[in-house]
């Protein structure tokens, strides 16, 4: 049997669009944006699945998939040993820590004994750690620009590109923790057939990559 490469899209958000860019590129055809789950390519071997990206590190390493393409944020915050393949230069962005707008900030000290919302308590937890701060996280999945407004916390650790959404809740950027981009990832240990097929899906990425800078 020929081996097929399964390879974990996010279904629909700030990384599908330009995954899907890149396999064009490449030259691998397949259909996407129909609403299905999962979509063969009818000129490379591969079948690609189409997933919240959160599910994708996880998918990964069990084998569901044996790539996956997701933000470097998403892939430390989940914590799966997954093999971290290339950096693909597209959802650029970062993790940042803001306060109310009228609050003073003298440094990451401030934060001791304080409450911060995010959605990336494991990356978080393991800066303030390094910084010697101890303060309460609070996970909360989505909004979490809002907290400090209902007085659910007194700082945010939240993803930042332009900034227009912490302006708009009253917030100020006061430190980035971590710098992300997309990345494809792979199943550690693929066999040496697939192992085959990505170095050659690689060297396609690295081509289209070059002609562009
Ligand atoms: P899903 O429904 O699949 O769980 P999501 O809402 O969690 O989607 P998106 O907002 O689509 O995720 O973001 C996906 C990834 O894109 C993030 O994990 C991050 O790496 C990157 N990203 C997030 N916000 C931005 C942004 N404003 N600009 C560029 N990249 C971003
Ligand atoms: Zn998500």
């Amino acid at each position: 049997m020929t081996s097929v490469l399964r390879i974990a899209l996010q279904k629909s958000g700030r990384l599908s669009e330009d995954s899907y860019q890149l396999f064009k590129e490449c030259g691998i055809r397949f259909d996407y944006g129909t609403g299905k789950l999962k979509s063969v390519s009818s000129n490379f071997p591969a079948e690609f699945l189409f997933l919240r990206d959160d599910d994708i590190p996880g998918y990964v390493e069990d084998g569901v998939a044996d790539l996956g393409i997701v933000g470097e944020n998403v892939a430390v915050e989940t914590g799966r040993p997954v093999t971290t393949v290339h950096k693909l230069g597209f959802s650029k962005c970062r993790l940042s820590i803001a306060i109310p707008r009228g609050t003073e900030w003298s440094g990451i000290q401030d934060l001791d004994g304080k409450n911060i919302a995010t959605s990336y308590p494991n990356l978080l937890g393991h800066y303030l750690a390094g910084e010697g701060v101890k303060a309460e996280i609070h996970e909360i999945s989505g909004s979490v620009e809002i907290a400090p407004s209902i007085g659910l916390a007194e700082a945010v650790c939240d993803i930042v590109s332009s900034g227009s959404t912490l302006l708009s809740n009253g917030l100020k950027e006061v430190e980035t923790i971590f710098r992300s981009e997309a990345i494809l990832i792979a199943r550690p240990e693929l066999e040496a057939d697939k192992q085959a097929l990505v170095d050659k899906l690689l060297f396609r990425i690295k081509s289209v990559q070059a002609a562009k800078n």
